[in-house]
């Protein structure tokens, strides 16, 4: 496939504001591709050369981008630096420098769609001396190739700033329309993709096998499956209802969730956003070597800094030091991790996730040999509220964050976050005191004495995975230090937008919108109803968060697709006693 086409689609996702034409002219992009080249395709899209949780990453700095742009064009570093200033974007540099080069399609090849992508591989991958050089000679090669289009997309893609705000769901429901005629099958793609979190996986199967082998996928030892997530109530009787008189109780343990395989003696560790861990916890692995009696297993826990000499479990704050790049050693010895193993998706050649957690609960309690660092979560059966509230009392006496109830007769439902895990949080006990993640889809400029840190507040918005788009809820302005704003614009700038996003709904206009891309954790007094807000829509009104403040900066750990849901919104909101009271049944 020629790359014109790929960089001609990009521009006009570019100027789509409708998430509909985004996924038809996505559509007609991929019905150009075959087999052989649609991952390509699914990579370069969202700026990838392989699927997030292998950790190849094509990143390179601004630096080195500007290099190769003065050398594939022959102008001196300054030149392009100087450029830069002036139009703010390397990739219009780069496409302003390629149509002044004149008689260049006379000498030059076309560039097609492979050659764009296995240059990107290859600096992705490249290591050993020279590295730096050949990173710069790859990109330059390209770009003495390209048209002034093609080079705009070229440059943006290593920097990380294609900014076509295109999510996963986006991707399936084109492909999904581009090969099986229908949007709707997305649900099948959906349901491939949870198990092997790698849309160009997904894609080229789908090219390959048609939906027979879709439908087929299972999960695969060394690639992570999306995690199981859990709803929330808003209280213990309300749990009991919905399990239907009885249910499992397991101890909610505050560190991080472990998705952890096992291949004979290779080990991986896997972070909830499927991130490649397993250089970070040299004591997991060893004690996975030592304490789980299988030769192919999938696996989750949440592993938890604790006390060795007092047995109590460390805060969160302390447990979230564990994850670093170095000094690894040395933070394993200090904050010994203790791992409470919860489920088991995957053993010996078996798909486990259909089974009902009752049987995989037992599976997994035989797999785990006595040992200091794994063990499973403790479990209790509730058969009533009382059983419930004598077990939530008792982990939260000892420290812990509350309990998750889960239905004994559900299958693990990757990638979802539905009823069969229902979460109580000490926290939830008082009115909305439970915080929201949301993501932040634009900022307004700075008054008054903030207007020295360029930015006043940012428009916030939940998440509606139904139809893959973020509404927003809150104008956040205050919890951040001054500090804070001043990298918080400095973050924001870097991911700006002309216009409003396409998968934004809002009713609110930003100053500066950006690409919904980071989250930030943020408490509110109420949710109330508000006619400037899009989340909760209910045709004359949406919701809105009443004196919010953010209680987190940008979460590492989670995406915008991680956020809290429009659904789970509303159900905060019913959940107010006052709403019940007032409002009766309402409009949800
Ligand atoms: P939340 O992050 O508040 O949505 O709560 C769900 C998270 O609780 C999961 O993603 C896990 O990281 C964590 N967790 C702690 N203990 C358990 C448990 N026993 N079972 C399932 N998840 C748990």
């Amino acid at each position: 496939m020629e790359f014109r086409t790929v960089a001609e689609t990009f521009k006009k996702l570019e100027s789509t504001s409708e998430r509909l034409e985004l996924i038809s002219t996505l559509a007609s992009l991929f019905q150009k591709a075959d087999a052989s080249n649609i991952h390509m395709l699914i990579y370069l899209l969202q700026g990838r050369v392989a699927p997030p949780y292998t950790g190849i990453e094509i990143g390179m700095g601004e630096k080195l981008v500007e290099e190769a742009i003065a050398r594939a064009y022959g102008v001196d570093r300054s030149e392009v630096e100087r450029l830069y200033k002036e139009m703010g974007d390397l990739g219009l540099v780069a496409e302003h420098l390629a149509s002044q080069k004149k008689q260049m399609t006379l000498f030059s090849e076309p560039l097609t769609l492979e050659r764009v992508y296995n240059n990107f591989y290859k600096i992705a991958t490249a290591s050993g001396p020279g590295v730096v050089d050949k990173k710069v000679r790859l990109l330059a090669d390209l770009l003495k190739d390209a048209t002034p289009l093609e080079a705009r997309y070229i440059v943006r893609i290593p920097l990380g700033r294609l900014r076509l705000g295109i999510g996963d769901a986006t991707i399936l429901e084109a492909l999904a329309l581009a090969k099986l005629g229908d949007r709707r099958y997305r649900e099948d793609l959906e349901r491939a993709y949870n198990y092997v979190s790698d849309l160009g996986y997904v894609a080229r199967l789908l090219y390959e096998k048609g939906l027979e082998g879709i439908r087929n996928v299972q999960p695969v030892v060394g690639i992570p499956i999306r995690p199981a997530l859990a709803q929330r109530a808003s209280s213990l009787e309300e749990i009991m209802q919905r399990m239907g008189g009885e249910c499992a109780a397991e101890a909610k343990y505050d560190g991080f969730r472990l998705q952890i395989h096992k291949k004979g003696d290779k080990v991986w560790i896997f972070s909830r956003r499927l991130e490649n861990m397993t250089g970070q916890f040299p004591d997991i692995t060893k004690a996975v070597l030592e304490q789980i009696d299988a030769d192919e297993v999938i696996f989750e826990g949440e592993a938890i800094a604790y006390n060795e000499e007092t047995g109590e479990f460390y805060p969160f704050q302390i447990t979230i030091q564990r994850k670093r790049k170095h000094g690894i050693d040395k933070a394993a010895e200090e904050y010994p991790l203790k791992l409470f193993a919860f489920d088991v998706m995957y053993l010996n050649g078996e798909n486990l996730t259909p089974k009902p957690y009752a049987q995989r609960r037992e599976i997994l309690e035989k797999l785990i040999k006595p040992g200091k660092t794994i063990e499973p979560s403790e479990k209790i059966i509730a058969r009533s509220v009382k059983d419930l509230r004598d077990f939530f009392e008792s982990c939260v006496e000892r420290g812990l964050e509350g309990i998750i109830a889960k239905d004994l007769k559900s299958p693990y439902i990757a990638g979802a976050r539905k009823w069969a895990w229902i979460k109580y949080k000490r926290t939830m006990k008082s009115q909305l005191s439970d915080t929201l993640d949301l993501v932040i889809v634009g900022y307004y400029k700075g008054r008054g004495n903030r207007a020295k840190l360029g930015i006043g507040g940012v428009l916030v918005a939940v998440y509606d995975p139904k139809n893959d788009v973020f509404k927003t809820v809150a104008k956040v302005g205050s919890g951040f230090t001054e500090e804070q704003f001043v990298q918080l614009k400095e973050l924001l700038d870097k991911i700006a937008v002309p216009k409003k996003p396409p998968r934004v709904i809002s009713k609110m206009e930003p100053d500066v919108w950006v690409e919904p891309k980071y989250v930030i954790t943020v408490l509110a007094d109420e949710i109330t109803r508000s006619p400037n807000h899009t989340a909760g829509w209910d045709g004359e009104r949406g919701l809105a968060l009443r004196f919010p403040r953010a209680v987190s900066f940008v979460r590492e750990d989670k995406g915008p697709e991680d956020a809290t849901t429009e659904e789970e919104l509303i159900q905060m909101y019913r959940q107010q006693p006052h709403v019940r009271v007032e409002e009766g049944e309402d409009n949800y």
